[in-house]
């Protein structure tokens, strides 16, 4: 194993050696991961004008929603090979199942369904060049509580800690993944999840009120400032901005670029990085409100033609900006403080990708069953076949990857599970791409349009090859660890010693 699969050694609680590879070996709801249990799913026949879907999921029957014939209709969750056939873990956190079902509930019957309806509000509200979240948000919002599936990262209940591990958080969040809307539905936004972290954790309880307990409400939103224009942000010691203390404050200056979450029109603080100075190598971490004197909204990005309102991606300058003493932290271990908390989230984009892509894999089968060319259904073409074959073990590796690097983070912790996180953020993006492509393919000129969620999806993981560490930076890390690894195990002597 440990040659296929190498895994950085480190010490059990008992203080034995041990691996993520024994964890998984000795724990069998590890090795669901890798066995994972196939059921049926009931897909419904192709009639004359309509095609409707019944399916199982976990015993809860649903009906798909009637779909005019030109937009195939698609189990609205896939459960055969996907999380919730996964063999629960044994030692489950309490209330993991129910809200699972939950949650699975949630996304088919109320998420995907108002997809449309937050399209056609969104565009409606652009046109009338108002920054504002359509209410069908709000409402999904709403009804996220009813279903007990609000915040299920930390809550209010659960500050000190998340309320799930993060092999558990990861499957709640490949279910709604499923729907664009899931992680605005419930409050799980991978920023805001991210920042509600580093403010429970590291920041003193005054700023709890001011920011934490509003986050966690669902009041406000915030983003994370660490890239800059006009240094290489891939490697965080070029970065300029600087954070320095003086007196009672702390004052920040610099420019920050692509600023996820900048532009929603609740968007109260980022989290801005920086050094204390510039001669230092000490970083700092504060949470600016955007509303400072001081803070200046200098451009926005769109990705591959997407404006991603109303969130966006924002560049912003930081003149003299003063924030309050609790706001900020710093020290020789603020990166690693804040790395700690954005590491999960790298896993939760590596799930998104694989929530988007099972539901490409849906939508590509329904539409090759649907159309036929030289006389033949395409779904009978060998190609077509082949397709499907490839795409589904791209997604099984994908899931395996990164459940494997969520259990790794939970023995673990974030800096000894690098190995599995980076593998994972290095492999899942271009495997679920490489589905989402074929899918565009088999619906033709249908699949680069707006009519289907394929395009927008197939932009938001090209992305992930670049966010959250490009691949390079990912498979530079791989590969250090590897030689490490080697030249630890064995004895030979390199002709050149290489610089790690
Ligand atoms: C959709 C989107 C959302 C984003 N959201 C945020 C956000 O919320 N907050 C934020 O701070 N930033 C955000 N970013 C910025 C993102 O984090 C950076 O683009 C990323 O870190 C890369 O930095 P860079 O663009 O400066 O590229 P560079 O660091 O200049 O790297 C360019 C390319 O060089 C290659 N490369 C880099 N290092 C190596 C190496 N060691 N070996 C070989 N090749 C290498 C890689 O191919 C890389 O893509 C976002 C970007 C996108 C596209």
């Amino acid at each position: 194993m440990s040659s296929d699969c190498p895994i950085p050694k480190t010490r059990s609680k008992d203080g034995s050696a041990t691996s993520s590879a024994d964890v998984l070996l000795r724990k069998p709801q590890g090795g669901a991961i890798f066995g994972m249990s196939v059921k049926s799913i009931k897909t419904g026949k192709v009639k004359a004008k309509r095609t409707v879907t019944v399916l199982k999921v976990n015993n809860i029957k649903s009906k798909a929603p009637k779909a005019p014939l030109e937009q195939p209709s698609v189990p609205l969750l896939n459960n055969s090979h996907s999380i919730s056939s996964l063999e629960l873990d044994e030692a489950a956190s309490p209330g993991f199942k129910q809200t699972k079902e939950a949650l699975i509930k949630f996304i088919n019957i109320e998420c995907i369904p108002a997809e449309k309806i937050y399209r056609e509000q969104q565009k409606s509200l652009s046109q009338q060049g108002i920054n504002a979240i359509p209410q069908i948000v709000k409402d999904l919002q709403r009804k996220a509580r009813k279903y007990r599936v609000w915040n299920l990262y930390l809550s209010e209940e659960f500050i000190g800690a998340t309320r799930f591990s993060q092999y558990e958080y990861c499957q709640l969040f490949e279910v709604l993944s499923r729907s664009f809307l899931g992680t605005m539905a419930t409050n799980c936004d991978i920023a805001n999840t991210a920042t509600m972290y580093m403010l429970a954790k590291h920041f003193p309880p005054t700023v709890k009120d001011k920011v934490l307990l509003p986050l966690i409400r669902g009041a406000i939103y915030t983003g994370v400032a660490l890239s800059e224009p006009n240094v290489s942000s891939s490697d965080y010691t070029n970065l300029k901005t600087v954070i320095r203390r003086d007196g009672g404050s702390w004052v920040v200056n610099g420019q920050k670029s692509w600023v996820t979450n900048a532009g929603h029109p609740d968007c109260k603080f980022v989290a801005v990085f920086g050094r204390r100075c510039e001669s230092d190598r000490g970083g700092a971490l504060a949470f600016v409100p955007l509303d400072a004197p001081g803070v200046k909204f200098i451009g926005s990005h769109s990705t591959f033609g997407y404006d991603d309102a109303p969130e966006g991606f924002y560049d912003i300058q930081f003149d003299n900006v003063r924030v309050p003493l609790d706001m900020a932290i710093s020290g020789k271990n603020t990166w690693a403080k804040m790395q700690g908390s954005l590491i999960p989230g790298r896993l939760h984009q590596c799930i998104r990708a694989i929530g988007m892509a099972e539901r490409a894999l849906d939508l590509l089968i329904a539409r090759a069953a649907q159309r036929k060319t030289f006389g033949k259904p395409l779904l009978s073409q060998g190609t077509i076949l082949n397709y499907i074959a490839e795409s589904r073990a791209d997604i099984n590796l994908s899931r395996m990857l990164t459940y494997k690097a969520a259990k790794s983070f939970d023995t673990f912790g974030p800096f000894a599970s690098t190995m599995d996180t980076s593998i994972a953020k290095m492999v899942v993006p271009t495997a679920t791409g490489r589905v989402i492509d074929k899918a565009i393919q088999i619906f033709g000129a249908a699949g680069v349009g707006n009519e289907q969620p394929l395009a927008s999806m197939w932009s938001k993981v090209r992305c992930l090859r670049i966010t959250e560490g490009p691949d390079e930076v990912h498979k530079l890390q791989v590969a250090r660890l590897e030689i490490k690894r080697f030249l630890s195990e064995q004895s030979c002597v390199l002709p050149t010693k290489p610089k790690l």
